[in-house]
């Protein structure tokens, strides 16, 4: 078998659910045009580092010198029905799927990790590899729509059509030249679901996204005071939001995650908000460990859960 095949057979028994290869030559100036524009709108919030490392976002190979491929993994998290899920009675906040999980970070890397282990064993010595999941500067949904995952849908999120739009990514970079899959067709058409479907207007109608009122941005990356005007806004969210996902067709008949491996918490789906506002650190550290809200802070975590609790009277 060939390597790039058996290298695809050994990510879907790694529990993957996608995978593709492309090229690591730098992606189009349609993109970094894209993208310094966005930035220049003041679109992105004060999410500083975005500004950062633009040369790297674009080209593999500034990440890794000598880069030929980048293979592109893809794990399904869309959570199980909700009808499966315990529901809480007292007042709760939602939170977004991808925080229903362990921390995805973690759980990729050590899937990718195994990969890397598993192709360094077939190649000659001297091959590298460099592995990226979300922290690296790296325009990742572009890769992973040129590596045929998916397009990119106007809620700016890689969509899948067997998989709909809540896939987490991860991606090697590698010096081992490899034969590239063809982009994946898609788009949209005419349809706009996901801009109206936003609660705050931060998916535009022009195309773009405002990050600045996004309730993702403000209930995980903002720190300090939300605005009264946003705050309203959020609802009963107190972490993330699906709203312009679930709105999607394509997520509509989206299987849940079969991944038995990447640990699904089931007391993470809805969040008491009294509890929340009565956690100490401690208490804090030890409910939420290994999760993603260990970088949003038990300050923030509060923050948000009063902003709910103050919408749900
Ligand atoms: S995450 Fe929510 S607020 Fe942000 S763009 Fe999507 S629907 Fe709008
Ligand atoms: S809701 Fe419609 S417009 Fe939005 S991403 Fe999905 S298909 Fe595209």
């Amino acid at each position: 078998m060939a390597l790039a095949q058996e290298i695809k057979q050994q990510s879907l028994q790694l529990g993957f659910d996608l995978v593709g290869i492309t090229g690591a030559e730098a992606i189009g100036d349609g993109h970094i045009k894209f993208f310094t524009d966005w930035l220049s709108r003041g679109y992105a919030g004060r999410m500083d580092y975005l500004h950062r490392n633009l040369e790297k976002r674009v080209d593999p190979a500034k990440l890794l010198p000598g880069a030929q491929s980048v293979i592109v993994v893809g794990l399904n998290y869309t959570p199980p029905k909700q009808d499966s899920v315990k529901q809480k009675t007292s007042p709760a906040g939602r939170d977004a799927a991808f925080a229903q999980y362990e921390d995805y970070h973690q759980f990729i890397k050590k899937q990718l990790r195994k990969l890397i282990a598993f192709i360094a064993k077939r190649v000659v010595c001297g091959v590298q590899f460099k592995m990226c999941v979300d922290a690296e500067p790296i325009a990742e949904r572009a890769i992973a729509a040129k590596a045929g995952l998916g397009f990119i849908g106007k809620n700016h999120m890689l969509i899948n059509p067997q998989l709909g739009c809540q896939v987490f990514l991860g991606e090697i970079i590698t010096s081992l030249k490899l034969p590239a899959d063809k982009p994946m067709k898609g788009d949209c058409s005419d349809c706009g679901k996901c801009v109206r479907a936003c609660p705050t207007g931060a998916l535009r109608s022009d195309g773009q996204f405002d990050a600045n009122i996004c309730i993702s941005y403000l209930t995980i990356e903002y720190k300090g005071e939300i605005p009264a005007d946003l705050a309203k806004k959020i609802g009963d969210r107190i972490f993330g939001c699906d709203e312009c996902v679930l709105a999607c067709p394509w997520q509509k008949n989206a299987p849940p995650c079969k991944n038995k491996e990447f640990r699904f918490c089931a007391d993470r789906t809805v969040l008491d908000l009294k509890e929340i506002l009565n956690l100490s650190q401690k208490d804090f550290d030890e409910k939420f460990a290994g999760s993603c809200f260990t970088r949003l802070g038990l300050e923030n975590l509060k923050r948000n859960a009063k902003i709910c609790l103050d919408n749900l009277q």
